[in-house]
């Protein structure tokens, strides 16, 4: 498990990323500090005991001073670290299985491809429940939103299953149930969908008919294994973190077959798109805000202050 990283190098790593992206803009001052705890450390110089913030319990300092010293950069964030602590909540409090099943019978009474959460979850869920769904939903989903942005660069299949390729796909795909993936088939009538997870971090072992499982990294050369797919999607993938990327990518360009990334951040899916342009990649979709993005935020595991959304920009590319 990666550790916070001491204090300076994380207000470095915020200066870097607000220097590409402005943080939003802070809309209220956090509430004062709880009494002192042993079980606590400063944010800022790491003395204990130290007291958290009242407004998110997500973070702590030794009194006042330190707080406002952090003031720039845990005020955009604190309201979101509550919500990350009540989606927590509420995680705790439900089995996947029954949050599933509950989605899924939401999910039947939406009508056609639906265009943002609202139209598949419908307004009538308490806001932490409707994160928690959208973080469950938000792979297939999206994956829908791409067949039907991509519907004329990918026609139905004459076979008529449409094949899937999910790249750098690890256990947070394969978390997805059948049953959530094969939710593309009740939104794509007549269409049926093989859906197959590459990535090194996976374990080995097919989830059933519909949604096969292939430990290793993605080559084209699968493809006289695993037949050539319709579609490449990889969620999240960190094009710029991982040289690896670099072959699989030139493998896919030009290759007739359209893929599609999201990523973390607008800088990143930016910077993606310069890579990617750089070796002749075409855009079938510049990237952009995904409607299906997970609601549910996730916090970094290195910076206090830092959150991000899974698949909160989308672009597509041939
Ligand atoms: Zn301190
Ligand atoms: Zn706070």
């Amino acid at each position: 498990m990666p550790r916070l990283l001491d204090y300076p190098s994380q207000c470095a790593e915020l200066e870097k990323m607000a220097r590409l992206e402005s943080p939003p803009p802070a809309t209220f001052e956090p509430a004062s500090l709880a009494a002192p705890s042993s079980a606590a450390t400063c944010l800022v110089c790491g003395a204990s005991p130290a007291r958290a913030c009242l407004g998110c319990d997500g973070v702590a300092y030794c009194g006042d001073p330190h707080r406002r010293l952090d003031l720039r950069w845990h005020a955009p964030v604190c309201p979101e670290l509550r919500r990350i602590a009540d989606d927590l909540a509420c995680f705790a409090e439900h089995s996947r299985e029954q949050l599933e099943a509950g989605l899924l019978a939401r999910a039947r009474r939406s009508a056609a491809v639906p265009t943002g959460w609202d139209d598949w979850l419908g307004p009538d869920l308490s806001p932490a429940l409707r994160r928690c769904l959208s973080d469950l939903a938000t792979r297939p989903l999206t994956l829908a939103h791409v067949l039907t942005l991509l519907s004329e660069h990918v026609p139905k299949a004459t076979s008529g299953t449409t094949a899937v390729h999910v790249i750098a796909a690890a256990q947070r795909e394969r978390d997805v149930s059948p049953a959530l993936w094969l939710e593309l088939e009740r939104l794509f009538p007549g269409r049926r969908f093989a859906i197959t997870l590459i990535g090194p971090e996976l374990a080995a072992g097919d989830l059933g008919p519909a949604v096969r499982v292939v430990p290793g990294l993605y080559r084209r050369a699968l493809w006289a294994e695993l037949g050539r797919p319709d579609l490449v999607i990889g969620y999240d993938c960190g094009l710029l973190l991982y040289p690896s990327w670099k072959s699989t990518m030139h493998d896919l360009r030009g290759s007739g077959v359209p893929f599609a990334i999201t990523s973390y951040r607008g800088w990143e899916a930016a910077g993606e798109a310069r890579v990617l342009r750089a070796i002749g990649a075409v855009p079938l979709l510049p990237p952009a805000p995904n409607p299906f993005a997970s609601l549910s935020a996730r916090r970094s595991t290195t910076i206090a202050n830092d959150l991000a959304r899974d698949n909160a920009f989308l672009s597509a590319w041939r």
